[in-house]
């Protein structure tokens, strides 16, 4: 107890009530079917929140047909008219943003002030951003249409913003959706259903199926136009395999292992501050999360003292406690998965977990020093907060050992002189590269990584490109050379 009265629950516990307390699936702007075959768990405290269908592939079906069914009217009413219920859907998301942001940190466990101060914020700016962009298409982008229907599956680790990326673009461009949500987090999708029928938007253009792994397969094999998933990459290398040869569109986000490179020149405290940032922002399950440390030699004695007396300084507990800065694990099964990788791995270095956690599905913020680039810490994505940490000596080292990993989604590299982040940054292999700085997110920026970090950019114009194909044929004459 950190001394301030917790977020209170009530709201998000009554809305939930209201409904009966099963989410499910939300097809042609109405529920059903709604069976609670699957326990939602808040992890912060191990209560059962709500009941969750897991849709057959004849419910996906049903859907996939709806969103097809929906698809050509709101592709012909254009940019300008979709862009006023992308406009409305944004303002319902502020309006609803205490609900979201509690439902969110009951469902996920993260800190309700990451929820309300960052995820939140973040899919109200996505759908501005889109809609802004929707209202250029008729101009900008003639020579391209909608793909038609799109499947999208998302991971449980920002449920609502992750949803937002999907959605905005698909449905800006004039495609349709079936989106399935991971199955520890759907809650905050039920209240964006909602938000789609508060905001007039027409039936069969955003549907949502809820359920596991196996909906999400038979979804992909669906009668659809393109998958856009994140998630892991195990999960997107069988997306890949089931969709290949189908003419289908593909986009995946994957895992990481991003490197956060700290140059003795660096602001020790801002790299510090970053780093916390990087690692331990939402309990490190992030894809993108800066949880390899690579510190030039001088300073690395010096880094790593700060860093573990800033790291003794962490708050971990109640999410819904403002104060809180690292919340609970999203489930038991995925602590399981971080503490079995620490104690097989943890004995090849030195582990430092100077915050203790609670009891129940919480994780200490962990740093190990003194590993070998080749161990399975040093490779393996943890997605949990735990931060590993390696030395270099010069800026080609840096590159090299940055580069080793079979993933490329960011990388983060800080030093006080400009001249060599520029000239390291292109030498990296990531989608995304942030200087002095970590976690930078915005609508307008393309987002996507390389080699098992996947494929496909999302946010951006090259986030819109994604999800629309030419319109054009190549047509070619051949001139008649009788009259020559
Ligand atoms: P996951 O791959 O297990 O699940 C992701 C989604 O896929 C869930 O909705 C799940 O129900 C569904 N799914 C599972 N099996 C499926 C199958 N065979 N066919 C179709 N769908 C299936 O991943 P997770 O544990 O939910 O998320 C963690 C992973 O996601 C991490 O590896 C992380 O790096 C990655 N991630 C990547 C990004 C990114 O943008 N690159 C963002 C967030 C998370």
């Amino acid at each position: 107890d950190y001394g301030t009265a917790p977020e209170s629950a009530g709201e998000a516990l009554a809305w939930l009530e209201a409904r009966g307390g099963i989410a499910g699936n939300y097809v042609d702007g109405t529920w059903g079917p709604l069976r609670a075959d699957i326990d939602v768990m808040n992890p912060a405290t191990g209560e059962r929140l709500a009941g969750l269908t897991k849709s057959t592939p004849d419910e996906v079906a049903t859907a996939v047909a709806a969103a097809r069914k929906a698809q050509p009217k709101w592709a012909k009413l254009g940019g300008h008219k979709r862009a006023k219920f992308l406009y409305a859907i944004a303002r319902l998301v502020q309006k609803h943003a205490r609900l979201l942001s509690v439902m969110e940190t009951l469902d996920n466990g993260k800190p309700i002030r990451e929820a309300r101060d960052v995820d939140i914020p973040l899919v109200a700016r996505h759908f501005y951003y889109h809609a802004g962009i929707a209202q250029l298409m008729d101009d900008e982008m003639r020579d391209r249409e909608a793909l038609g229907v799109c499947g999208q599956i998302i991971p449980w680790n920002f449920p609502l913003l992750m949803l937002a990326w999907k959605i905005a673009p698909a449905i800006a461009a004039g495609n349709t959706v079936v989106l399935k949500p991971a199955e520890f987090t759907s809650l905050t999708a039920m209240v964006f259903a909602e938000i789609c029928t508060e905001a007039g938007l027409p039936k069969g253009v955003v549907n949502i199926v809820t359920g596991d792994g196996d909906t999400g397969a038979a979804l992909v094999t669906s009668d659809v136009d393109k998958i856009a998933f994140t998630g892991s990459t195990g999960v997107g290398r069988a997306i890949r395999a089931a969709t290949a040869g189908t003419g289908k569109s593909l986009t995946l986000e994957l895992g990481g292992k991003s490197p956060y490179i700290v140059f003795e020149d660096a602001d020790m405290d801002s790299a510090i501050e970053g780093l916390v940032d990087a690692i331990f922002f939402n309990q490190g399950q992030v894809c993108c999360a800066g949880s390899r440390l690579l510190v030039q030699e001088g300073i690395a004695d010096d880094f790593h003292r700060r860093l573990i007396e800033r790291m003794s300084k962490l708050r971990i507990g109640n999410p819904l406690d403002k104060c809180i800065d690292v919340g609970a694990i999203v489930d038991p099964v995925q602590l399981d998965r971080i503490k079995t990788l620490m104690e097989t791995g943890g004995a090849e270095g030195t582990v430092h977990q100077p915050c203790p956690a609670p009891e129940g599905c919480y994780y200490p913020p962990t740093l190990v020093t003194g590993l070998h680039g080749s161990s399975m810490l040093m490779q393996e994505e943890i997605f949990g907060p735990v931060l590993v940490s390696t030395t270099f000596r010069t800026p080609a080292e840096a590159v090299q050992v940055a580069n080793d990993t079979r993933y490329g989604l960011a990388a983060s590299v800080w030093s006080e002189n400009i001249n060599l982040a520029l000239d390291i940054a292109p030498k990296l292999v990531a989608g995304v590269v942030w200087i002095n700085g970590a976690n930078m997110f915005d609508a307008a920026a393309g987002f996507g990584g390389v080699r098992e970090s996947g494929f496909g950019r999302e946010g951006g114009w090259e986030g819109m490109l994604a999800y629309t194909k030419p319109t054009g044929k190549a047509v070619t004459i051949k001139p008649a050379t009788k009259h020559l």
